[in-house]
């Protein structure tokens, strides 16, 4: 079995012939089928408003009940920019401005039976307040932070969140 995809069968001659291929891909000994597993990319928006930084209550799976950025992978074709404000949209029906990068950084991310190896890009960002914050199904609360220095970093989901927001201080 392959490490990360849990895969046992070649996708082209079904046979249980896979092996480790480099550390992200596998290859099959019987076909010689090679596949590479590669970093997926996921975007990351730290909302800075009056109320303080936006984060959300995660209502689904992975690492539900715990907190998070907006944000999500990049679509086939998308740059990360655009990736940021659709997911923004998505999740909260509202536009964001003024977006400026603040760092990547690497996660897993486990869906179903699979673990994602992403790059998390974060932009520091800001909106429009008079805009109306409508939280998607993904989303249990908004929670906002009020003060960064005393936020206790173990209630959020992902290690790339807890270091994009430590990064965060010093900008605030
Ligand atoms: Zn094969």
């Amino acid at each position: 079995m392959i490490e990360y995809t849990g895969f046992i069968y070649c996708p082209r001659c079904s046979k249980a012939s896979l092996e480790q291929f480099y550390t992200n891909g596998f290859k099959c000994k019987e076909c010689h089928f090679v596949y590479f597993h590669n970093t997926a990319s996921a975007t990351g928006a730290i909302i800075i408003s009056t109320k303080g930084i936006l984060l959300i209550r995660r209502a689904q799976p992975p690492k539900k009940g715990l907190l998070d950025v907006p944000g999500g992978f990049v679509d086939y074709g998308e740059p990360l920019e655009s990736a940021l404000k659709r997911e923004v949209h998505e999740e909260l029906s509202v536009d964001i401005t003024d977006c400026r990068y603040l760092g990547s950084f690497p996660n897993t991310y486990l869906y179903e039976t699979v673990t994602y190896h992403t790059t998390d890009v974060f932009f520091i960002c800001h909106y429009d307040e008079s805009q109306t914050l409508l939280p998607n199904e993904e989303i249990e609360e908004i929670v906002w932070v009020t003060d960064i220095n005393s936020f206790e970093m173990n209630l959020l989901a992902f290690d790339s969140t807890k270091a994009a927001l430590s990064l965060t201080k010093n900008h605030w």
